[in-house]
């Protein structure tokens, strides 16, 4: 198949021997590249039950089947292995310009191994791979270790650098791995995974052509979507101060289809922070720990987090690879106290994480956040749920200021939130226990504070409440990576038109109420799975989200498919791959909650947090009420995909084991 490179390179850090492995065709054919081909390769390199830090895991660098081929934002970059966080699959995604350059390198994908004796750099350019001491950037923080390595770069085209924090360093399981000077694959532990390896870094220059079948092809229809969305822009008079309005129609009780479109011309301008205040109004936001509502977060409150105030101190925009809406942007942090003078801009995720989540409207103190999760590797989602979860355990008196060596915790105290957040990213007093995210500290804990530990499976949910959108509710729980809120949403599938292409996914083209999607139904059942499936494409292919909610009607992802890879699919055959990745990622987790049973290791968690799907559901604010039967949407969904309703594991037959 066209696309991709052919191969992969295994590299053993115990031993520091390096294989070039050739992919079969078949594993191309079925799971395509990115997550799909390491849910492939993983599932046999890893053996059953293996600690998930120990030698036996493997952590996959792995670049998109669509990445270089000349289509339009399909360059994200997948990092893969078993999770210490859920003890079950784990992937994070991150965008940035890591993604060619593993192509270019001449590889589909990296996959580690082994534990190396001291701390290595993995490099790869013209004179080919190979491993480099890391000692003298072990310890630097994740800003400061990209930077070493670049300076340090003697070749005339500089490399692209991946790499990890102290906190990584530290095997904080809430840690990721940074790009391009803080864009994160955050999730899953996949940083704990690659510290416990003692690989600090990943540097890579490459100048091999990447493989397109049709190129010119690709380049039509990338030349149209780049036409569109240049087109599409917001009216002036459109300001930040608009979007708790916007905020208030997309919570309406009627959910009415639009065109996904004008979506780009919202990202264009804010990027993901345009949800800091609409999402507080209609409930998107989780606020208070999961507990509260925009009662405690209010107008006066919510409005110091409007967008416009954030943009205010970007000083140039930022596009992943191959992206022509560029959410992301580059901001002067100076007043902040942060290290650097500039930082990626925070986003919504962040915002809301180290804002509503924890009460607290001090925008400096939000930046600062941004940057000691950046630099020190520590996932912003998972890092301010701990913290709001610290909040409410000092507030009930589970912590206490002996714990917290004289800290006092207070909802809302930027000050005393960046002071709770240092100590985890470095590991000291009770940021110890809490380094590891809210579920391991609530074991720690005791006191029944489990009952407040807001996660799902073990993995902090992202900034979107279930209670709002039932089919994110379901992706948080039933996902084989829980928690993840890029999986799919009744948000995410209205916008996306997967119904124009694929045979069977339910169709949403006129106004309906909202109240439907709180029924368990197959309709919504197959929603789900349709996300879910589409999902696992993009994260085959390089495909950013943010390109989907355009809708595939404009951003042509079944076309670019055929023309890259010279195949004739039918968009039903493409989402026939993601439903058999879906379904491999689920198989692995099984077969390792089966494996782990007993160990130490195993991470036995309920499905998600009761606040999570609103039992009992809040009783003031938009959300007022909500419960989702989430077990029998669960249940639907997974009967959908062809696996045991109760287990989530995948019957024989879907994964060819009978
Ligand atoms: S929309 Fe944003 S996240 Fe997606 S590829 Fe573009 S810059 Fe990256």
């Amino acid at each position: 198949m066209r696309g991709m490179m052919g191969k992969v390179l295994v590299v053993d850090l115990s031993t520091g021997t390096m294989v070039e492995q050739v992919v079969p065709v078949e594993a191309y054919r079925d799971y395509l590249g990115g997550v799909g081909l390491a849910a492939r390769l993983l599932t046999d390199m890893i053996p059953a039950g293996a600690d998930p830090m120990g030698p036996d895991n493997v952590l996959a660098f792995m670049s998109g089947l669509l990445t270089g081929t000349g289509s339009m934002m399909t360059g994200r970059w997948m990092v893969c292995c078993k999770s210490p966080l859920t003890g079950g699959w784990g992937d994070a995604n991150c965008g940035g310009t890591l993604s060619p350059e593993i192509k270019r390198c001449g590889w589909d994908g990296i996959l580690f191994r082994g534990i190396s004796a001291g701390p290595v750099a993995f490099v790869a350019d013209g004179n080919g791979p190979r491993l480099v001491d890391a000692s003298a950037q072990w310890g630097l923080d994740a800003i400061e270790s990209e930077d070493s390595f670049k300076a340090a770069w003697d070749g005339a085209k500089k490399p692209v650098v991946a790499t990890i924090g102290p906190a990584a360093e530290k095997l904080s399981l809430i840690s990721g791995i940074s790009n391009d000077g803080g864009r994160y694959a955050a999730r899953s532990g996949v940083g704990a995974v690659m510290g416990s390896k003692r690989l600090k870094a990943v540097v890579l220059s490459g100048n091999k052509p990447i493989p397109c079948a049709d190129k010119a092809r690709v380049q039509e229809i990338s030349k149209a979507f780049t036409r569109k969305i240049g087109k599409i822009n917001l009216p002036g008079f459109m300001t930040g101060a608009f979007m708790p309005l916007m905020g208030k129609m997309l919570g309406m009780k009627t959910v009415v289809p639009v065109d996904g479109i004008l979506a780009s011309a919202i990202l264009k301008k804010w990027g993901t922070i345009y949800n800091n205040t609409a999402g507080i109004v209609n409930g998107d936001s989780p606020v208070r720990n999961w507990g509260g509502s925009v009662k405690d977060f209010n107008y006066k409150k919510y409005s110091k987090l409007n967008p416009d105030r954030i943009v205010a101190r970007e000083t140039k925009k930022y596009h992943c690879y191959s992206c022509v809406i560029g959410c992301g942007g580059i901001c002067d942090a100076s007043g902040t106290g942060a290290k650097g003078s500039h930082m990626h801009k925070p986003e919504y995720e962040t915002c809301c994480a180290f804002g509503a989540l924890v009460l607290s409207d001090d925008l400096d103190a939000i930046f600062l956040c941004n940057d000691i999760c950046n630099r020190s590797g520590l996932d912003t989602i998972s890092a301010g749920s701990t913290v709001a979860f610290a909040l409410e355990c000092y507030e009930r008196g589970i912590l206490t200021k002996d714990d917290t060596g004289g800290l006092e915790l207070r909802w809302g105290d930027g000050k005393a939130i960046v002071a709770l957040l240092t100590m985890m990213a470095e590991r000291r007093g009770i940021g110890d226990i809490l380094a590891d995210g809210v579920a391991l500290a609530a074991k720690r804990l005791g006191k029944g504070s489990d009952a407040i530990a807001v996660h799902a499976g073990g993995q902090e949910p992202g900034m979107h409440d279930g209670r709002m959108d039932p089919m994110m509710a379901v992706a948080f729980s039933a996902d084989p990576t829980p928690g993840r809120h890029t999986i799919s949403s009744a948000v995410y599938y209205n916008v996306s038109h997967l119904w124009e292409f694929v045979s069977w996914a339910p169709p949403v083209t006129r106004p309906y109420f909202k109240a439907k999607e709180f029924v368990a139904s197959d309709e919504e059942a197959l929603k789900s799975v349709a996300g879910a499936c589409v999902k696992q494409l993009l994260d085959a292919t390089g495909g950013c989200l943010f390109a989907l909610t355009t809708g595939l009607q404009h951003w042509r992802l079944f076309e670019w498919l055929n023309a890259a890879t010279g195949e004739t699919r039918t968009p039903d055959e493409w989402m026939d791959a993601g439903r058999r990745i879906q379904t491999a990622r689920a198989a692995f987790g099984a077969r390792e909650k089966a494996a782990d049973s007993g160990k130490a290791q195993a991470r036995d968690y309920p499905l998600a947090n009761p606040r999570i799907y609103g039992e009992p559901p809040l009783d003031r604010g938009p959300l007022a009420g909500n419960t989702v039967p989430l077990q029998a949407m669960v249940e639907r969904y997974r009967r959908e995909f062809g696996w045991d309703e109760k287990s989530g594991a995948p019957l024989p037959a879907m994964t060819g084991n009978q």
